[in-house]
């Protein structure tokens, strides 16, 4: 308001139509109306309580009414800014009309504010796209950079964040954090005989299964090749226990179906420790070198069971 074109007295010509025009086509109806409102009010402040403002202001509402009805329809962007600009445009002209009683005056400006308008609103509507494109290929890159591509599982990124978080709250609230690392028995046999193809599978369906057995809270990431680690939080130690049994039931029932019909059984074997332990306060890693630990005396004694860290 204050980089208008004076057209006359007390009455200009801006672009503040098109703050409305695009809150309507990039958020929606309501926060068109709240725009509306700081634009209106804005102007009678600023300027003082003018006949030529109040005008101004009670055109400046039907455009905002009207892009909040016009922000419902389902055209692209593009269509709804140039439609709902032009709409603006319109009312703004009988808006100037009133304003200055001579249509001479209203010609004499009002073209080179049509274009005006209709270039910002372009122009906005590129920068606004750009904004949006790189925020998108934000949220993507930020999703990937966590998740595992073979399973859809958290990463071992995802794990060790997820763990910085869980274990100051656990301590802080007193609860316990149990963790369970899994590996698969012999997955390079199963990989030598069927093809790395039906390796991809069985750990896609081995992700499925720890997804169905845990708690909706658990994160459960593959965090290697054949490996997956789950944090249990707020789970104690016998709990923890219980979940991992499952998982080795359900596996040992399971039958992971192949390409072209084939089956094949498979066995997992389980590590698990819970925080706090006897040992007292721990870190991250050492947390997780414990459920390391269980898992390598789960393997030495003879594969497919769970073995817990001496707790
Ligand atoms: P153990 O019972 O001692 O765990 O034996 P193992 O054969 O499972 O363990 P080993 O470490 O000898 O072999 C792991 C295999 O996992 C070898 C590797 O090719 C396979 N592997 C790792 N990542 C992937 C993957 O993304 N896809 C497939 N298909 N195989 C993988
Ligand atoms: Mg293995
Ligand atoms: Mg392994």
């Amino acid at each position: 308001m204050y980089y208008s074109i004076p057209v006359g007295f007390n009455t200009i010509a801006d672009l503040r139509h098109l703050a409305i025009v695009a809150t309507a086509a990039y958020i929606g109806g309501p926060a068109t109306l709240i725009a509306t409102l700081f634009v209106c009010l804005g102007r009678l402040l600023l300027f003082g309580v003018t006949t030529q403002a109040i005008v101004g202001a009670f055109f400046m509402m039907l455009v905002g009414l009207g892009c909040a009805l016009l922000s419902h329809l389902s055209w692209s962007r593009l269509t709804k800014l140039i439609v709902m600009n032009i709409f603006a445009l319109g009312i703004i002209f009988c808006s100037l009309t009133i304003n200055l009683n001579n249509l001479d005056d209203v010609l004499h400006v009002y073209p080179l504010h049509f274009v005006i308008s209709m270039a910002g609103g372009f122009l906005l509507y590129l920068i606004a796209e750009s904004i949006n494109t790189s925020n998108e290929l934000l949220f993507l890159l930020e999703h990937i950079s966590y998740t595992d591509h073979l399973t859809n599982l958290s990463n071992r990124r995802q794990l060790e964040s997820s763990l910085e978080e869980q274990l100051p709250q656990a301590r802080q609230r007193h609860e316990h954090l149990s963790v369970l690392v899994l590996d698969i028995d012999h997955f390079k046999e199963v990989n030598d005989t069927y093809g790395h193809a039906a390796g991809d599978a069985v750990l896609r369906q081995l992700g499925q299964i720890l997804i169905d057995k845990c708690r909706s809270n658990d994160v459960v990431t593959r965090s290697g090749g054949e490996e997956f680690t789950v944090l249990l939080p707020n789970c104690a130690f016998r709990q923890a226990l219980r979940i991992a049994n499952q998982i080795l039931s359900g596996v040992n029932q399971y039958e992971f179906k192949l390409a072209d019909g084939l089956t094949l059984k498979a066995t997992v074997s389980i590590g698990v420790t819970t925080y706090p332990g006897t040992g007292g306060d721990i870190s991250g890693a050492a947390l997780l070198e414990q459920a390391d630990k269980a898992l390598y005396e789960a393997k030495n004694a003879g594969r497919n069971r769970v073995c817990s860290y001496e707790i």
